[in-house]
């Protein structure tokens, strides 16, 4: 089984084509100026700490680590790396003067760690790890980006990742996890994922290995592909790039031009199904106000009867996280995660809640009315006569 990283677990889930085509069919995409600068940055950094006991690195090895690793193919002009090189030497100088006078020691730092998660081998490359006197360990992840999300520490599965790598190649309970944006010198520590949160990260790892395995690599199309460097190697913008998609000459494959005219045909299909759904939202609301002014469930046409159902059900409105705040306390919460993630919606049917959450659940929750509209043709006779 090949072996997996966050990035590739990222890669994944925003397109399994894009995975592939990196992947598989070795489709780099080129150094960009944001990753490049944050791989430098993360050298300077490890300079600054790695080996380090009494105190860190002079600033002018540090900065040496990061000139090495800044790389000149990225930016598009000598004057935007000059800025980028200037950016990151003061960036890591402002980091230098600040952290040296509280220096701490790190048990590691770009610590790699092989592990696995079932059979899928994997890898996880930490930036730092500290260790506390109880011996527990604490992860930190550099972050360099020009924006950051307070709530990503919170959700990050690289951080999910990173505590089931430690815990089992190093032995020690992960105690903390943090992200600290290095721009801003902020950190955002929480706590040790939950035992569900672990699962959850688990098994989605297992998912993406498994649909690896079975080469499932369809396309996902959206705002993400103007910025995709494999996209002109894409099945879905083949049209685009014709120059990678030489026509196959073999009896199955459809001239060029029946192909164009299947595509026009498909989109006038489409157009019409468009109207025909709008005409049917619009005739079935008119019939549903009629419904529910009337109390009748059934109305005959000249040649079509129709009947009604109507359904109500209260539904939770609140956010996950909101419901997560109320549940959790209650150790309630893991029962919800996935795999019986739809348990959410029978929640409030379960006898066994505490009054006090079903009190708040019940503020959370709305009645949702259905209508089922079941159309029939009216029998007729041999002759198309009504009976
Ligand atoms: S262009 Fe879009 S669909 Fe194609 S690989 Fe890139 S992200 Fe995926």
């Amino acid at each position: 089984m090949r072996r997996l990283s966050q990035t590739q677990i990222s890669t994944f889930q925003a397109c399994p084509q894009r995975w592939k085509l990196r992947y598989i069919d070795g489709r780099k995409e080129p150094p960009s100026p944001p990753l490049t600068f944050g791989s430098a940055v993360h050298s300077g950094l490890e300079t600054f700490y790695r080996n380090r006991i009494t105190g860190p690195a002079p600033l002018d090895e540090v900065l040496a680590s990061f000139d090495a690793d800044l790389d000149p193919v990225a930016y598009d002009s000598t004057e935007s790396f000059e800025r980028a090189r200037a950016d990151g030497h003061a960036l890591l100088e402002s980091w230098c003067g600040k952290h040296a006078p509280d220096f701490q020691p790190a048990l590691a730092v770009e610590l790699a760690l092989q592990y696995s998660i079932g059979e899928v081998p994997m890898i996880s490359i930490l930036d730092r790890v500290d260790v506390g006197e109880d011996g527990r360990v604490s992860i930190t992840d550099y972050k360099t980006g020009k924006f950051f999300l307070r709530d990503k520490a919170q959700e990050s599965q690289q951080l999910t990742l990173y505590q089931i790598a430690a815990e089992e190649k190093l032995e020690r309970e992960v105690e903390s996890l943090s992200l600290v944006h290095v721009p801003s010198d902020t950190e955002w520590r929480v706590a040790r994922r939950s035992p569900a949160e672990v699962e959850s990260v688990r098994r989605l790892v297992l998912e993406i290995a498994q649909a690896i395995e079975n080469q499932a690599f369809e396309p996902r199309t959206g705002r993400q592909c103007d910025w995709c460097h494999v996209k002109p190697w894409c099945p879905a913008y083949a049209d685009e790039f014709p120059e990678n998609w030489p026509q196959q000459l073999d009896a199955a494959v459809r001239s060029p031009s029946e192909v164009a005219e299947l595509a026009d045909a498909l989109g006038v299909a489409v157009a019409a199904k468009q109207e025909t759904e709008e005409r049917i939202r619009t005739v079935q609301e008119q019939l549903i106000s009629w419904f529910e002014a009337t109390g009748q469930r059934a109305v005959a046409g000249s040649s079509f009867r129709v009947q009604a159902s109507r359904t109500e059900k209260t539904a939770l409105t609140c956010s996950d996280d909101e419901l997560r705040a109320l549940l959790e306390p209650a150790g309630l919460w893991g029962e919800i995660l996935a795999p019986a993630y739809h348990l959410k919606t029978k929640l409030l049917d379960r006898p066994e809640l505490p009054m006090e959450i079903r009190g708040a659940l019940d503020e959370r929750s709305e009645a949702r009315v259905s209508w089922r509209l079941t159309p029939r043709s009216l029998p007729t006779d041999d002759e198309g006569n009504l009976i």
